[in-house]
């Protein structure tokens, strides 16, 4: 039986480098150079090899997305993104923060990924409003997820309490959208 998009997400507080998921997804920088918030947090618990691995990628641009083994994390691969840094939303934010979450979704379908776990990619240091960044990151999820059957699950993991109540909010709007159709 297949089951519905809004059954294939879920929303999860807490700290994503504890999650036993096949990725999880990293807000890295252009350089994929060690960096401080989510980016910190998995190189510490990813282990020196993590370091390694993205220095032979050599970078990543903005809205593109790389994948990686997770070492000595539970999670099986990293996936990392780069979000754009937020000035006044038009110089091409909202669509570059789309393409972190689609390209990851890409590569995890490549990769036969069944879970998936994002941060709030760009809410950081990057300073996009978290606000629009959750109404940005749950549509292009709930698109993806329309027209694919991989990753079968997708977790929002949010560290901070103010996201996971936005999340909450829309994923209700959306249910209650769904049961009105
Ligand atoms: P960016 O540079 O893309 O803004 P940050 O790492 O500064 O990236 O922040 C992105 C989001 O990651 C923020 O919402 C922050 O609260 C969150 N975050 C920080 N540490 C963790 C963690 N261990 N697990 C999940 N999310 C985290």
């Amino acid at each position: 039986m297949q089951l519905s998009i809004l059954d294939r997400l879920q929303i999860l507080r807490g700290d994503i480098t504890k999650l036993q998921v096949d990725a999880i997804v990293n807000a890295a920088n252009e350089r994929l150079a060690p960096g401080g918030g989510v980016d910190g947090a998995i190189r510490r618990s990813a282990g020196p090899e993590l370091d390694e691995a993205c220095r032979r990628l050599g970078g990543c641009p903005v809205g593109e997305a790389r994948i990686t083994p997770g070492f000595r994390l539970p999670a099986k691969y990293v996936i990392h993104t780069v979000g754009p840094v937020y000035r006044d939303g038009a110089q091409g934010e909202p669509h570059l923060l789309r393409s972190c979450y689609i390209n990851a979704l890409k590569l995890a379908e490549e990769n036969g990924l069944r879970s998936l776990a994002f941060p709030c990619i760009a809410t950081g240091i990057y300073g996009y409003p978290k606000k629009e960044a959750c109404a940005i990151a749950t549509e292009a999820v709930t698109d993806w997820l329309r027209g694919h059957s991989l990753p079968e699950r997708v977790i929002f993991c949010c560290f901070e309490q103010e996201d996971y109540d936005l999340y909450c909010e829309q994923l209700k709007k959306l249910q209650t959208m769904t049961s009105e159709q």
